[in-house]
């Protein structure tokens, strides 16, 4: 049995070797690798990432098990049909700048995909190992890998071709934004990219806590992007400090929008508005983006002893860690299915089970109560159960009549959705922007509007979806809106 730990990097003799060695049932016999991470104790006494990254060793370890299938099902699963075998091998050889040019090939963002994309219900959950009831190749791993060892090693980005006369603007500097940018420039576009807040990267700096996606990471994903020659506009509310139609007036060939579904939802219960609840929007970017509660920022923040975050996705896991980080006591998270229905990636649950975050689950608020200054105290919960399956094909959760507890808390965060911001499509109402009943903006398969230069991709055309999804719009809505100002 060959053991990840014990295999040190060698060279490409050894890895030629090793893989002619090795026949199909040698190599499905090579256990899966694990990502060293900080100790759960330590980890919550600050921000620093939880994924250690694993070795050069272990990645081509990894990458041997890849069994190169003739029809790899695991290219249909990722949601940019990322060239997976190809890259894989890459690293099998040896080969990792190779390898990060086939990813590059198709993902903007590879070192954030590698991190945050929910490889285990995406890519990973087609791998033929799961055939063969054994745990998938570790895609997101070697992606992470990859991405990392060709930032490290410095690997230009490629010269942009010679100007070609156009220039398209883009709304908001989230994956859709970027990954779109990143596209046009390199199709010889001058891209201005326009932000709303004061800093580049949407929800990968405001919403994404550092502990998962470290704010260095994005910065030299951006910073490739500005090197290519793309200009980067903070503090620019399309809409409002410029408009649409000024854009087009100013020369834009085409504008496209990626603003993200910033909008939180509420749940619409009593005592919502209560000191000390708020949605994990606003809890985030107060922390993340702010600098609240770190030395030097003045960004107030309330830092409560009981935390209780309302929901089960990416965003209430993130909320709730982020409290213990900020000195809770006690952490909960309290969601009205069960854990099988959570939207969570199953890492980010077992993670905060592991940093002691209580799980509430088949709970949900119907009430919060206050002290007689307005402060949250208590969090009134209903036990839920699970019956038939609903329109998201997960079972509805109903509640057990009478059966009522009292949670004591300080603080409650609030984390089930959030809709399309809506300031750009409002500010297009009289224009005939097509606006869907959610709110996001109608499109066509190429990502274009009812208003023919207006592009959009990510969340405000799908509601809250994904990293990869967003960066999969940006991508097509270039490639089309290239085609048709070049075959205006
Ligand atoms: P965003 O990233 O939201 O970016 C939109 C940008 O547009 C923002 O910066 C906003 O300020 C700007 N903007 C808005 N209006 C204007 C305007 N009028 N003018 C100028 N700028 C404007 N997905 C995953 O795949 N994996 C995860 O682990 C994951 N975790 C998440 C955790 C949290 C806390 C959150 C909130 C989301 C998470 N997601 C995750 C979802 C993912 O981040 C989003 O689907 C993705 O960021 C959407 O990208 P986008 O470019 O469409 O929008
Ligand atoms: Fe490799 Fe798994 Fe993809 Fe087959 S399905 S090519 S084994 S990663």
């Amino acid at each position: 049995m060959i053991h990840h730990n014990t295999i040190a990097p060698r060279d490409a003799q050894w890895r030629e070797q090793l893989r002619k060695a090795l026949t199909a049932k040698e190599r499905t016999a090579i256990p899966r690798c694990r990502m060293p991470e900080l100790d759960a104790a330590y980890r919550v006494t600050c921000n620093e990432e939880v994924n250690q990254g694993i070795s050069r060793g272990q990645a081509v370890l990894e990458a041997t098990r890849c069994l190169d299938c003739p029809d790899p099902a695991c290219v249909s699963g990722c949601p940019v049909q990322i060239n997976i075998p190809g890259f894989i091998k890459n690293i099998q050889r040896g080969d990792i700048i190779q390898a990060a040019a086939v990813l590059k090939e198709t993902s903007a963002l590879p070192a954030v995909c590698g991190r945050v994309c929910p490889q285990e219900k995406q890519c990973e959950s087609k791998c033929i190992y799961h055939k063969m009831g054994r745990q998938p190749v570790a895609i997101g791993y070697l992606e992470r890998f990859a991405a990392d060892y060709d930032r490290d090693a410095g690997t230009p980005a490629p010269e942009p071709p010679s100007p070609n006369g156009h220039s398209v603007a883009v709304v908001g500097s989230g994956p859709a934004g970027l990954s779109f940018a990143g596209e046009m420039v390199r199709l010889g576009y001058k891209v201005t990219v326009m932000e709303a807040l004061h800093e580049i990267g949407g929800v990968l700096k405001y919403g994404i806590p550092e502990f998962r996606l470290p704010n260095s990471i994005v910065e030299a994903e951006i910073d490739s992007l500005r090197r290519q020659g793309v200009q980067f506009m903070t503090d620019v509310v399309v809409g409002k400090t410029i408009t649409y139609d000024k854009l087009i007036a100013d020369g834009y060939d085409g504008v496209f929008v990626a603003s993200g579904a910033g909008l939180p939802r509420f749940m619409g219960v009593p005592g919502e508005n209560l000191v000390g609840v708020m949605s994990s929007n606003e809890y985030l970017t107060r922390v993340n983006l702010m600098g609240a509660g770190r030395k030097g920022y003045a960004t107030p923040v309330k830092k409560g002893h009981r935390v209780a975050v309302v929901g089960g996705g990416n965003t209430a896991m993130d909320s709730v860690r982020t409290a213990l980080r900020m000195g809770a006591e006690h952490a909960y998270i309290i969601y009205r299915r069960s854990e099988k229905e959570m939207p969570a990636r199953v890492e980010e649950v077992c993670h905060a089970k592991e940093e002691g975050v209580e799980f509430l689950t088949l709970w949900t608020p119907v009430e919060f109560r206050g002290d007689d200054k307005g402060n949250v105290t208590t969090a009134v919960l209903q036990h839920m159960r699970l019956g038939e399956p609903d329109a998201s094909g997960r079972r509805a959760p109903e509640p057990i009549e009478g059966d009522i507890m009292e949670l004591d808390v300080d603080e409650v965060i609030i984390s089930v959705g959030v809709s399309p911001n809506p300031l750009i499509p409002r500010s297009l109402e009289g224009e005939g922007l097509e606006v869907g009943r959610k709110g996001t903006i109608e499109v066509n398969e190429d990502m274009q509007s009812s208003i023919p230069a207006l592009y959009a991709g990510g969340d405000i055309v799908r509601g809250g979806a994904t990293v990869i999804l967003a960066m999969g719009d940006g991508r097509r809505a270039a490639r089309a809106m290239a085609r048709a100002i070049e075959g205006r």
